[in-house]
């Protein structure tokens, strides 16, 4: 047994340091951004930010929601391949939409019969898995990159320097970081498992950075102002669940409860996600999702905007004009308390 004792830190823990600038309106920030991928030749535009790939937020509502103001989404894996098929071919080429599987062979037969009907319109792709460590699962990523040289590929969770690296030689583009933090995620209450995400993030693109990777920061953000630390951080992507979940776009029914509108949002390992898709908790394993009933928050479009104006204030703050400068103008300082909760936590 060893016990580390660099401090970690989450979002909570820090605030970013504002510095001297020239900007005088966030109109001025551009938060878009263009990355070339290390193994794939294609390029991306757009802003970072990716809805999760989670059935009630991975939607085909929500990514033409998103696409309005260059978004992205992982689009979750249940839906049925003639809809995915349908989807992709539609698709408009300046949108990004990632076509997400787990590592099973009806997951890579799945892909294999969509992506051949498909085409070129599937560009990005999402390996996700609960746990980035195992060897199946870098077994399956060579087996994907040998079989698909062209196609982003973003592949995960992890939240180490090293197993970023080894991803990345193992094929992957984009390295998806964060393993507990997510807001219906009970990992690490099950398992005593995780990373506070903000070191995670940090450390991941560090070491991505290094071999000319990418790091998709996912998990944990609850204000814009963590989608901020996170981009300072080092974060090029960063994928939101709880955060986009409760509008419209999320394909699930508002319930009238106590005279108030509420949408129901499930972690994928949770028992919602697991009797609606697998058939139910299979013996040897336990929910690590939670099940929430969420106020009912209209159209997407309006929380968007918030999140979009509060990465674009935060660029201003420290005097980046774009996006891509935000971590090398970032400071972060260690705080003990960051908000002030006397009227609520909200
Ligand atoms: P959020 O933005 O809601 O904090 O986090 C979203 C992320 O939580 C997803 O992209 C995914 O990585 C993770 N997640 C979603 N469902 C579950 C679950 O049931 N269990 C765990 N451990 N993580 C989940």
């Amino acid at each position: 047994m060893r016990i580390e004792e660099d401090l970690k830190l989450d979002f909570k823990d820090v605030l970013i340091r504002p510095k001297r600038s020239t900007l005088t309106s966030r109109s001025e920030v551009d938060i878009s951004r263009e990355f070339s991928f290390l193994h794939s030749a294609h390029t991306y535009r757009g802003i970072p930010i990716i809805a999760a790939n989670m059935d009630t937020v991975g939607t085909f509502q929500m990514s033409q929601a998103l696409a309005r103001h260059d978004l992205a989404v992982a689009l979750h894996k249940h839906y049925q391949e003639v809809d995915l098929v349908a989807f992709f071919k539609a698709l408009p080429a300046t949108t990004t939409a990632f076509y997400s599987m787990g590592i099973t062979r009806a997951d890579y037969e799945k892909f294999q019969r969509v992506k051949d009907l498909a085409g070129d319109a599937i560009t990005y792709v999402c390996v996700d898995v609960a746990n980035g460590y195992t060897k199946v699962f870098i077994d399956f990523l060579h087996k994907l990159r040998a079989a698909y040289p062209d196609i982003v590929i973003m592949a995960g969770n992890v939240v180490t320097g090293e197993m970023t690296e080894e991803l990345i030689i193992d094929g992957a583009d984009i390295v998806k970081v964060g393993i507990g933090p997510g807001s219906v995620c009970t990992t690490r209450k099950m398992t005593g498992v995780g990373y506070p995400q903000l070191s995670a993030i940090i450390e991941c693109a560090d070491a991505a950075h290094g071999l000319g990777g990418l790091i998709c920061a996912d998990g944990g953000c609850t204000s814009p102002g963590d989608l901020a630390k996170a981009f300072g951080g080092g974060a090029d992507f960063i994928m939101l669940g709880g955060m986009l979940a409760g509008h419209d776009e999320c394909a699930v029914e508002v319930i009238e409860q106590d005279g108030s509108r509420k949408v129901p949002f499930y972690g994928m390992s949770s028992r919602t996600a697991m009797d609606k898709h697998s058939g139910g908790v299979a013996n040897y394993r336990a929910s690590e999702g939670k099940d929430v009933l969420l106020d009912y928050r209209g159209p997407v479009e309006n929380t968007l905007k918030d999140i979009l104006g509060g990465v674009r204030s935060a660029c201003t703050y420290v005097g980046a004009r774009k996006l891509k400068e935000l971590s090398k103008r970032t400071t972060f300082i260690r705080v003990a308390r960051q908000l002030n909760e006397v009227f609520g936590a909200s």
